[in-house]
């Protein structure tokens, strides 16, 4: 099978819980492991030999999962399980496989052995194959309703101060992904950049200075945080009250900064960005990335993005 859903839902956790309720020996009545017998215990400690969980390489500068590990996967599948009936083997994210690695999986999908259950798990399904997805039961998951989500995230921030509701939006309703977010260092950094970027609108900052700041940081973020911030200036140049921003904590100087926009040169930008957040896993020059994507955003906000393009 596969899930698939956005980042910090907790499809991994899902997934691993799924599997500890085929593997746990003393299930409850709706058929939830129970967290005591022998193998809760060690699927807990993450030591299960029936569960085989294939990630990235973390010494891989490619980030990739390779032909290698997954032929060594496929390999063990076919060996019977080591403790109960059932292997899971859980692959996160599907789409780290590359083109080689993906190809490889394919027979195992296909004809996996009897006692093993493959999960795949993606945040980006158009990363993989075709042929992948359609060996797969495909299980689509969302983020839980606002009120479930606040209510687990106030538990484990166990913290009044702490704004719950924005860091669910800052991170796109996915709740682990605001827990992440929850540190003061992401929050600084968010307000750092933020200043930055409007700094660079009013020309008060040299957007190659920022660009070279900018590199050193997590590419991706950076552009999620640009993403975001460029499509609530399309938000609010449509209508001013509009309800939804995705930094709701900004709109004061957004607005200020909508003003200055024509609402077709801020759309052409988006398009712009969100082509370099495609990129974004890519091995890329990141100094030549974020010095187009300023430049560009120093042009525009002084009216003078004339080509469009
Ligand atoms: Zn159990």
């Amino acid at each position: 099978m596969i899930l698939i859903g956005p980042a910090g839902i907790g499809k991994r956790h899902f997934a691993d819980r799924f599997a500890a309720a085929l593997m746990c020996t003393n299930t409850g009545a709706e058929g939830q492991p129970c967290g005591v017998c022998a193998d809760c215990v060690l699927l807990s400690a993450g030591t299960h030999p029936d569960l085989i969980h294939l990630d990235p390489d973390p010494e891989s500068k490619s980030n990739e999962i390779k032909i290698d590990a997954v032929r060594e996967l496929c390999n063990r599948q076919s060996l019977t399980a080591n403790r109960g009936p059932r292997t899971v083997l859980r692959i996160a994210p599907a789409e780290a496989m590359n083109r080689f690695a993906a190809n490889s999986l394919l027979k195992t999908l296909e004809e996996p052995a009897d006692s093993t259950l493959l999960i795949l798990i993606s945040e980006n399904p158009g990363g993989l194959p075709s042929t992948v997805i359609s060996r797969c039961q495909p299980l689509t998951m969302l983020p839980p309703d606002a009120e479930n989500a606040e209510r687990w995230l106030s538990a484990k921030l166990n913290n009044p101060e702490i704004e719950t509701r924005l860091l669910l939006r800052l991170a796109q309703d996915a709740p682990l992904r605001a827990l992440v977010i929850s540190n003061d260092h992401w929050l600084t950094l968010r307000d750092d950049c933020f200043r930055r970027f409007q700094a660079i609108a009013m020309g008060d900052q040299d957007p190659l200075a920022a660009a070279s700041a900018w590199q050193q940081l997590d590419v991706e973020l950076l552009l999620e945080w640009l993403a975001g911030w460029v499509s609530d200036l399309l938000r609010i140049g449509q209508n001013g009250d509009c309800a939804y921003l995705n930094n709701p904590d900004r709109r004061t100087e957004l607005t200020i900064l909508a003003l200055r926009l024509v609402p077709l040169d801020v759309h052409l930008y988006l398009q712009q960005v969100l082509k370099a957040k495609a990129l974004s896993a890519l091995p890329i020059n990141k100094l030549l990335l974020f010095e187009s994507l300023l430049v560009r955003w120093a042009r525009l906000s002084a009216g003078i993005d004339l080509n469009g393009n």
